[in-house]
């Protein structure tokens, strides 16, 4: 089969418009897997690897947003440079797969897969990432929430590429927790990135529902009393946390229960929200 490396995001347009029905190929983590099973059969697979556009995050310091490119792998938002900037990219990173996985999982590469349980998907909803799309036409901009569509379907049409998100550098409390079947090496069965984002509360749940979903009741509700001069309390937390857990739609499957699932997300809200007012 040929395998093409083009060297700029121009040429893999050009050579993806050429050949529509070639796939792409970053870190391969997930690719190769499919591959291996037989789940798929690429007449022609176009390897980003030798972009090097694509492989560099850098911050903007006029408009505080970090821009990151496709193929960087989760292994460079474990630096304590990044965590300063982003911790809830940080430490979902720090979650996925063993180091050798994360020295070649890309960030693009997880919204290619477009996985509910995609560990650094609830931390984008969270942050409302933008997503840089390439192709021969041009770039177009989409907000993650319209990117992701449902498990493993994103928004890219033929001949597209994801060649960046952008987040906003952090600018309050954030972070990202994830429960499995075991401390390490483990696909999510719940997770949540809690942020205080310009004094606004955002609460994003994964691997319990269709997509990644975004909790309004529960960050309407804690909203009210982040304006106020006083942190909430405990009660108000657990409210909180129960509103969390009522928005998600988990189901049951081989990896958990429906019912575990959503008494992982309240724990997990609970848990975020009391850390983020040092309770
Ligand atoms: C042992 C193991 C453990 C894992 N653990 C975790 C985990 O804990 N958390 C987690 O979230 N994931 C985990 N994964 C899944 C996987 O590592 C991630 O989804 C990873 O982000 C995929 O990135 P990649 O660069 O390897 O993508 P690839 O496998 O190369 O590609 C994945 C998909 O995205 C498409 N794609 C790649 N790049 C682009 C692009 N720029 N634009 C458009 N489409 C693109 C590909 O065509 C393919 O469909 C694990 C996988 C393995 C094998």
């Amino acid at each position: 089969m040929p395998i093409y490396t083009p060297t700029s995001v121009r040429e893999a347009t050009e050579i993806f418009a050429e050949n529509p029905e070639a796939m792409l190929l970053a870190g391969g983590t997930d690719f190769m897997v499919e591959v291996n099973f037989n789940h798929r059969k690429p007449s022609s697979v176009i390897n980003l690897a030798r972009v090097n556009e694509l492989k560099s995050w850098h911050l903007d310091t006029q408009t505080s947003v970090i821009r990151i490119g496709a193929t960087v792998p989760f292994s460079q938002f474990e630096s304590s440079e990044f965590e300063q900037l982003s911790p809830a990219l940080s430490h979902a990173a720090r979650t996925v797969g063993s180091p050798q996985i994360r020295n070649t999982a890309s960030i693009g590469g997880n919204l290619g897969t477009c996985s509910p349980a995609g560990d650094s998907l609830p931390v984008l909803f969270a942050l409302d990432a933008q997503i840089e799309i390439a192709s021969l036409q041009g770039t177009r901009s989409l907000s993650i929430h319209d990117f992701m569509l449902g498990p493993k379907r994103n928004a890219l049409s033929v001949g597209e590429i994801v060649a960046a998100i952008t987040i906003p550098v952090a600018s309050g409390f954030q972070d990202y927790a994830k429960v499995g079947v075991r401390n390490a090496m483990v696909i999510s069965i719940a997770s949540a990135c809690f942020a205080l984002q310009d004094n606004q509360c955002r609460i994003a749940l994964g691997s319990v529902g269709p997509t990644i979903i975004r909790c309004n009741e529960a960050e309407k509700f804690l909203q009210d009393y982040i304006t106020q001069s006083s942190p909430p309390d405990l009660e108000t937390i657990r409210e909180f946390s129960r509103l969390a857990a009522v928005a998600a739609q988990p189901i049951d499957d081989h990896r958990s229960t429906a019912t575990y699932r959503r008494h992982a997300i309240e724990v997990l809200a609970r848990r975020l929200a009391m850390r983020s007012f040092s309770l």
